[in-house]
C-alpha cells in the first residue's frame, strides 16, 4: 500500500469525490460463483479439511489500497482517520472481515484498489471506505444503466459517464450491471446499512451523519463506482463506514465495524441460500 498522498491531490470536495472511488475489474459473465481460475496474490488456500467446493466467494476490497486502478490512480483516499490515510483504515477492516468471513465458512478474498483478476466472479463484492471531512456514512449499490465514472486524468474533477478528452485509459472489458445484479445488490446494501446503523451509536463515537442506502440516481460517485464494473459478482456494494475526523472514535473500532459488516454479509448469503 502506498498511503502517500498524491502531490496533485485536489482540495476539499474534489478530494472527497476522488477519495472514495476505488478500482475493480471484471470480465463478462456475471453469475460466476466458483472461485475465478488463476491464483490471486492473497487467495486463501482451497485445500484441506475445511475446504468445501460450494463455499460462496466474497470479494472484500480495501478502497484506495495500492496497487491502484488505471484511470483512478490519483484517488488516494480521504485522510485524518486514527490510522492515517483512508487506505490503511480500509486495509484493517478488510483483513478483519476476511478472517471473520472465512471462519463463517465463506471463501473470502481480499482485494486492493486494482481488482484482480479483471472480471473476477463471486457471490458478493464489498468495497470498504470512509468519507472525507464533512461527509457521511452511507452504503451504495450497483445500478443498471450508465457506465463507470470517468474523471480527468487519473481521477480528478467530477465523475461522468463518458470519458473526458484527457481521461486516462481504463482497463477493459468493463463488466455490466443487469437488473438481477441491481436487485441483489440493493438487498445486500439494505442489510449492510442496517448492521452499520446498529453499531454507529454516539456512545461508540459516531458523530457524522448516516445517510443510509443511497438511492439510485442520487450519487453518481457511489452508484457508478468503478469497482462495480470490474467484477461479475452477483451482488456489489460499497460502504462508507463513516467520515473522518468526526467519526474518529468510532473508526478506531475496527473489530466492531468489521464484525457488523461481516454479520450482514453472512446473513445476506444465507438469505440468498448460498451459505
Ligand atoms: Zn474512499
Amino acid at each position: 500500500m502506498r498511503p502517500a498522498p498524491s502531490p496533485f491531490l485536489p482540495t476539499s470536495l474534489a478530494v472527497a469525490s476522488v477519495a472514495c472511488l476505488a478500482i475493480v475489474a471484471a470480465p463478462a459473465g456475471a453469475q460466476s460463483q466458483a472461485p475465478a481460475p488463476g491464483a490471486e496474490p492473497a487467495a486463501p488456500a482451497r485445500t484441506g479439511p475445511s475446504a468445501r467446493r460450494s463455499r460462496p466467494v466474497v470479494l472484500v476490497q480495501a478502497g484506495h489500497l495500492s496497487p491502484g486502478e488505471p484511470g483512478y490512480l490519483a484517488q488516494t483516499g480521504a485522510s485524518g482517520n486514527p490510522f492515517g490515510g483512508e487506505a490503511e483504515f480500509n486495509r484493517r477492516v478488510r483483513n478483519d472481515m476476511v478472517r471473520r468471513l472465512r471462519r463463517a465458512g465463506v471463501d473470502a478474498r481480499p482485494l486492493a484498489a486494482r481488482v484482480e483478476p479483471l472480471g473476477v466472479g463471486g457471490a458478493t463484492f464489498v468495497s470498504i471506505h470512509h468519507d472525507s471531512p464533512g461527509g457521511a456514512a452511507m452504503v451504495g449499490y450497483a445500478v443498471t444503466g450508465g457506465n463507470e465514472n470517468y474523471y480527468r486524468g487519473q481521477g480528478f474533477g467530477t465523475g461522468r459517464s463518458t470519458p473526458y478528452p484527457d481521461s486516462a485509459t481504463h482497463r477493459t472489458p468493463a463488466t455490466t450491471v443487469n437488473s438481477a445484479v441491481q436487485r441483489t445488490s440493493a438487498a445486500t446494501a439494505r442489510r449492510v446499512a442496517a448492521a452499520l446503523k446498529r453499531v454507529r451509536t454516539r456512545r461508540a463515537g459516531a458523530r457524522a451523519r448516516f445517510a443510509g442506502v443511497i438511492a439510485q440516481g442520487t450519487n453518481r460517485r457511489i452508484n457508478h463506482f468503478y469497482g462495480f464494473y470490474r467484477t461479475t459478482a452477483q451482488s456489489r456494494v460499497i460502504v462508507e463506514v463513516g467520515a473522518a475526523p468526526d467519526d474518529n472514535r468510532f473508526l478506531r473500532r475496527v473489530g466492531t465495524i468489521s464484525a457488523a459488516l461481516s454479520r450482514a454479509v453472512v446473513a445476506d448469503l444465507r438469505a440468498r441460500r448460498l451459505l
